[in-house]
């Protein structure tokens, strides 16, 4: 495959912001020379919605605050284009700030700054998974093959010549990446990175007869509850025609439950949940699994510009991701924005 300037690795929050900064910052690079690629057969990761019948629930990201300037700027512009809401000031109790939903289910965000990017001339390539990331003579290598629905393997193809690589998957999974390429990072690097862990968390999506009796906005957040320590009705929320209800379990809860087989992860959480909701009944259920929520601690720097060992470097590596900087979709935005910062300044 053709040579390439920049490759973004992850479609979700942070990897769309990066490719947004390369091509609309003051030091702007040729869109054409920018270029994202993505697992999934959709874009925004951790960004996630999804259609149980006529349902539609957020089972990962359910709303975002903020706190800095940068992402109140963008953020803004989100409003007044009509793809973010403010959703409420508080869950249960009411504190003033501002929690943000997006219109149609949080998908739609990276939908729409993918669709932005791919109007700038960005391409935007999904279903397709990077294996390998090797340093080459004139700059970085990269295996990919085509995915499709079910995670299997299609046609493979690699990407040569790259001469920035900006790499948003979950810490874990980047370093398998490089390993699978034989890529050494400097002993300072790889420990930093390898010392990056991520809670992990059981959703339970639940379609429901009739609205569940959760207090205003439909929502509950309990973050010392043993069990699920968020629970929102999707249909109160404003993006759902019929009742629908995301639980996502406690990290300590999830990561107990892990092991266990779906029949059995339902055994364990069904009880809880059916209470919670309760006159109306479950009338369809589904089990997701995040093995990678949030970093468990992130590392406090934005982006991290990796230096391989034992090998000429072939151009910049920056990973970035939430687990940079600050955690959430707040962390993944300024990350994004770092990482292609970063590029632009090496
Ligand atoms: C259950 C849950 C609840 C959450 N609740 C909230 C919340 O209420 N508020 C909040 O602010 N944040 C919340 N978060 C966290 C928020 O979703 C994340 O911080 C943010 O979405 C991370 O964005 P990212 O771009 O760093 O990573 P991701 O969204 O994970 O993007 C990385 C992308 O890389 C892709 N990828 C991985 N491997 C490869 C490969 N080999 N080849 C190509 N592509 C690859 C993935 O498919 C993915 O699209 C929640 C997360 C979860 C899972």
């Amino acid at each position: 495959m053709a040579s390439l300037g920049v490759l973004i690795i992850g479609a979700g929050l942070s990897g769309l912001t990066a490719a947004n900064r390369l091509v609309r910052g003051l030091d702007g690079v040729d869109p054409a020379q920018v270029a994202v690629i993505e697992r999934g057969l959709t874009v925004g990761g951790r960004l996630a919605t999804k259609r149980i019948g006529r349902a539609t629930l957020d089972h990962g990201a359910q709303f975002f605050t903020v706190r800095s300037d940068e992402f109140r700027r963008e953020v803004d512009e989100w409003l007044a284009a009509g793809v973010v809401e403010e959703w409420c000031r508080g869950f249960g109790e009411v504190d003033g700030y501002p929690r943000y939903r997006v219109a149609g289910g949080m998908n739609e965000l990276a939908r729409y700054l993918a669709s932005d990017l791919a109007g700038a001339g960005v391409d935007v390539a999904t279903g397709r998974r990077v294996t390998a990331i090797r340093p080459g003579d004139q700059g970085w290598r990269i295996d990919d093959e085509e995915a499709d629905r079910d995670g299997r393997a299609g046609r493979q193809q690699t990407i040569t010549d790259v001469s920035a690589l900006v790499v948003t998957p979950p810490v874990p999974l980047a370093l398998e990446l490089l390993e699978a390429g034989g890529t050494l990072l400097t002993p300072d690097c790889s420990s930093t990175l390898d010392g990056l862990a991520y809670h992990r968390v059981i959703a339970l999506l639940a379609v429901l007869d009739r609205p569940p009796d959760l207090p205003a906005p439909g929502a509950l957040q309990r973050p010392d509850d043993p069990t699920f320590t968020f629970v929102a009705d999707n249909q109160a929320k404003g993006i759902s025609p019929v009742p629908a209800v995301t639980f996502h379990t406690a990290h300590a809860r999830s990561a107990d439950l892990w092991p266990a087989d779906d029949d059995e992860i339902v055994e364990a959480l069904l009880p809880t949940a059916r209470q919670m909701v309760a006159p109306a009944e479950i009338v369809e259920l589904q089990i997701e699994r995040w093995r990678y929520t949030g970093p468990v601690r992130s590392h406090p720097d934005p982006c991290l510009v990796a230096t391989v060992a034992g090998v000429p470097q072939p151009g910049p590596l920056v990973f970035a991701g939430d687990g940079f900087g600050g955690s959430k979709l707040e962390g993944a935005y300024l990350s994004g924005l770092a990482a292609g910062a970063a590029v632009t300044a090496s």
